[in-house]
């Protein structure tokens, strides 16, 4: 007996020893910074440019009755003007509705690069807005309007930075293409098109650029400094309709339970079965890098994920809807239609979830687990659209050390880090050709700017787009 109980103390106290050390051993590593080029930019012709961006109402909506296409022309046609050498340097291909693919050419065209943008911008509700949406209004240092933050200022950055260096007679060591849709924000199939023309031509790209991460302050628990967040990965979506029909008929004779009254109980299934936890690759790389930032108690938890797992679930519950997502599949019920009527049976019932699926999720296994949560046979459960998990980019690599280094030498002090985005973006097409996509959109957004994209007053200061610029020539210097 005396030997169990000694046995039990005796690991329990080596389990802390070795969880301490190794918390004591969990530090940033040390990394390099490549040597910055310091750049005689042109503020007020930036400035001018994507003023010009903004006043192109490029909106881009499902319906597409509602789209202005004149106004996507306008933009393009404004992209000649202001940006001669490119158009005289790099081959501009149409592709799709609207894509753009500029090529050029390097001293090698063994590795070609993607830089990635978007010109389609989400509609603006210009009344909640303190100011017009689409004039391009400066004040107090800032561009005002509608894709300012998501994402004419990365298309800006890449057309400047480009120009700039056209100019000077720069050439870059390998091919770079500028890969850039009009209908990024209704899942149009332009860069789905761009991929497919790339693929057929045989080019495998050494790196993606696209949107996604950005340079965050606390974001990460016990973490001050500012972090450059880059997505590896993303997280797939997928819309799922539950219908259920009956004879319908009046509400004076009601049967005990109504469709309507059967799929709330489904809802309720639903909502009390959550998807498992997963911790993904991205995931644990973002602990493996920004938990050696934290404090000593947090980072007894990341140094030793294969102890505390159980501990990180609970964490993940209790943390906010973002750690959860980062950690879970989420299923959100977002949609439910029934009766028109008090006093009308609904002949036909439904209600519409949308997940976010993580891992080893996707839309037809997520679905068959609704299905066996659900239990009942006459709801039927219908994929209207959707699409899987990206695949996971590579980070040991060139590539990412080059990305992360120039990262640093525009912005010292931060830190690098890899992450999962949640939400979806063009990208995740060239997966199909390329190992390293990379998301990151190079500026500094505090919450307040992040709650601007898609929402209100949308504007970025002048000083976060030059660094944008400098950023872009950077990289353009590394690839
Ligand atoms: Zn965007």
């Amino acid at each position: 007996m005396d030997f169990v109980i000694a046995f039990i103390l005796f690991t329990f106290i080596s389990l802390i020893i070795v969880t301490v050390i190794r918390a004591m051993l969990f530090k940033p590593v040390p990394e390099a910074a490549s040597v910055k080029h310091e750049l005689i930019l042109n503020e007020e012709k930036i400035v001018s440019d994507i003023v010009e961006m903004i006043r192109c109402k490029t909106i881009s909506y499902r319906d597409e009755t509602l789209i202005d296409t004149s106004e996507f022309e306008k933009f393009r046609e404004l992209l000649a003007e202001r940006y001669p050498l490119i158009h005289k340097n790099c081959g501009l291909e149409r592709i799709g509705k609207t894509g753009l693919l500029y090529h050029w050419k390097g001293k090698s065209h063994s590795n070609p690069s993607v830089l990635m943008a978007h010109y389609d911008v989400v509609p603006a509700e210009e009344k909640s807005w303190e100011k017009p949406a689409f004039e391009g209004i400066i004040e107090n240092g800032e561009i005002w309007g509608r894709g300012t933050l998501d994402t004419k200022s990365t298309l800006c950055g890449i057309m400047e930075a480009a120009e700039y260096l056209i100019e000077r007679g720069f050439v870059p060591n390998q091919d770079i293409y500028f890969s850039f849709s009009g209908e990024e924000e209704i899942d149009g199939e332009t860069c789905a098109d761009i991929v497919t023309e790339l693929e057929n031509r045989g080019i495998r790209p050494a790196m993606v650029l696209d949107e996604g991460g950005a340079i965050v302050e606390r974001v990460f628990p016990g973490v001050d400094k500012p972090c450059a967040l880059i997505g590896i990965a993303e997280k797939g979506s997928v819309n799922i309709e539950f219908t259920m029909q009956s004879q319908g008929g009046h509400s004076s004779t009601p049967p005990r339970h109504t469709t309507a009254g059967r799929l709330a109980k489904a809802m309720v299934e639903i909502e009390k079965h959550p998807f498992r936890f997963q911790l993904t690759k991205p995931v644990r790389e973002m602990f493996n890098t920004l938990g050696r930032y934290s404090g000593f108690a947090l980072r007894i938890i990341f140094a030793n994920l294969w102890l505390f797992k159980p501990v990180l679930k609970i964490v993940s519950k209790v943390s906010g809807s973002e750690m959860y997502a980062l950690m879970h599949t989420t299923c959100a019920i977002t949609k439910m239609d029934g009766s028109r009527a008090f006093n009308v049976l609904p002949p036909k019932a439904s209600f519409g979830v949308n997940l976010r699926l993580l891992g080893s999720d996707n839309m037809d296994n997520a679905k068959e687990r609704l299905k066996r949560i659900v239990k009942d046979d006459n709801i039927r459960l219908n994929i209207v659209s959707g699409m899987n998990p990206s695949k996971c980019s590579d980070i040991d690599c060139d590539e990412w050390l080059k990305l992360k280094s120039v990262v640093k030498s525009v912005w010292p002090g931060v830190i690098v880090s890899p992450y999962l985005m949640l939400g979806c973006s063009d990208s995740r097409h060239y997966c199909r050709i390329s190992n390293k996509v990379y998301r990151f959109s190079p500026m500094e957004l505090s919450k307040e700017q992040r709650d601007m994209i898609h929402g209100h007053n949308e504007r970025i200061p002048i000083t976060a787009l030059i660094k944008t610029v400098e950023f872009y020539a950077n990289m353009i210097y590394e690839l």
